[in-house]
């Protein structure tokens, strides 16, 4: 393993937004040529360094490449020139682990990228005794659940899996995994997936983030299959402390600040700050009141993940994400990036990672935007960037 954590190491398993998505055979093409023109770029600099004062080349071929012109000495001349890989934005859908400094493992959303996020938490912890895992979910869609029957860690009777979440996220992994249960309806049983708690032999426990001042939840849901915790309460995981509050999408979603050691990270992902005509819309004004609560929380932020799944042009229906058709966004749940980065800017948040990229927006796209909050964060003490997989953050 690398050096020792201070307070929290966080890496991101996944960052794309409503389902999996990978470049096209024309999106790796395009990658392929940008990585062709900065090699290229590179191999004539290099050659008109060894140009004479008449502007011609000083050696012969071979003696340049150091050998004649064949597969091993090519390799071995490729080798002086490093050409960074492509950025890959994306692919997996939502899913973070973080390490803390006392030794927990925690993970934020199970998409996609859980299953590789799980599989490198069971070759850490290996013959290990102590194997528990605190899940936090943000939502039951489904690109914030689908890695979940997928994870390698659900499927050792060693482990101890708790999942801390709001009711619909407990509820909808438990409708047809029927982890809490020990009981899945036999007309949903593999409804979804073949997968359910018969052949899931880890230990699972379930704990409701509840806002328990609300007399409609409180009077709807009264018998759940896990303990019920109150969302004003935050949640203590060794030397770090969990605080979840509500944001505003379509289905109930939680946000959460993660602290540790006076370190403090964000973790937003499927959150609306609304653009309606009505300000005194109900839908508005709820979308105002959970911005004003992210607002709060984010103040002075080590580091951010946000939802930023749109430009505002594309949000407004003035224009489509890469080739689909321009529609308005408005009420899909999701913030657009200018909106983001003020956000991140007003709360001097001092690195923010946008995510949740939309699966239309094109690689290419993904990679002019970020290099456009790349030059706007030159020289600025807050940083913004585009979330990308693979992605490790030490505070
Ligand atoms: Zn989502
Ligand atoms: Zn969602």
């Amino acid at each position: 393993m690398g050096d020792a954590i201070k307070n929290l190491r966080i890496r991101f398993y996944g960052v794309q937004g409503s389902g999996s998505t990978f470049p096209s055979r024309r999106e790796s093409a395009a990658l392929q040529e940008v990585m062709d023109y900065e090699l290229l770029k590179l191999v004539f600099k290099d050659l008109s360094e060894r140009m004479d004062g008449e502007n011609r080349f000083e050696s012969s071929i071979e003696e340049y490449l150091g050998g004649p012109v064949n597969r091993k000495t090519l390799l071995r001349y490729r080798k002086r020139f490093k050409v960074a890989p492509p950025r890959i934005y994306g692919g997996w859908t939502t899913c973070m682990h973080i390490e803390t400094a006392d030794g927990y493992d925690i993970v934020l959303d199970c998409g996609s990228g859980f299953r590789n996020c799980a599989k490198d938490l069971q070759d850490k912890w290996g013959a290990r005794k102590k194997r528990e895992l605190h899940i936090f979910g943000s939502h039951s869609h489904f690109d914030h659940t689908e890695g979940f029957d997928q994870a390698g860690v659900c499927f050792d009777p060693r482990n101890t899996i708790i999942i801390h979440g709001n009711y619909q996220y407990l509820y909808s992994l438990n409708s047809y995994l029927g982890i809490f249960s020990q009981f899945v309806p036999e007309d949903v049983k593999g409804l979804q997936t073949p997968i359910n708690f018969s052949n899931m032999p880890a230990g699972f426990k379930g704990i409701e983030i509840r806002d328990m001042a609300d007399p409609v939840v409180n009077a709807r849901q009264k018998s759940v299959h896990w303990d019920l915790h109150d969302v004003t309460r935050p949640i203590e995981i060794g030397d770090t402390r969990v605080t979840a509050f509500f944001v505003y999408h379509p289905a109930l979603c939680l946000a959460y600040k993660v602290e540790h050691g006076g370190k403090k990270f964000i973790y937003c992902t499927d959150h609306e700050l609304r653009h309606g005509d009505d300000p005194d819309a109900p839908e508005q004004k709820r979308s105002e009141a959970c911005e004003a609560e992210l607002v709060k929380h984010a103040m002075d932020a080590d580091a951010m993940y946000r939802d930023g799944q749109y430009l505002r042009s594309e949000y407004d229906g003035h224009t489509g994400i890469g080739s689909s058709t321009p529609v308005p966004r408005i009420d899909w749940g999701h913030s657009c990036i200018e909106d983001v980065e003020e956000m991140a800017l007003n709360c001097r948040v001092k690195h923010t990672y946008i995510g949740h990229h939309d699966p239309n927006r094109e690689w290419s796209e993904r990679n002019w935007i970020d290099e456009a909050l790349a030059r706007g964060s030159r020289g600025r003490r807050e940083q913004i960037e585009f979330a990308r997989a693979g992605t490790i953050i030490d505070l």
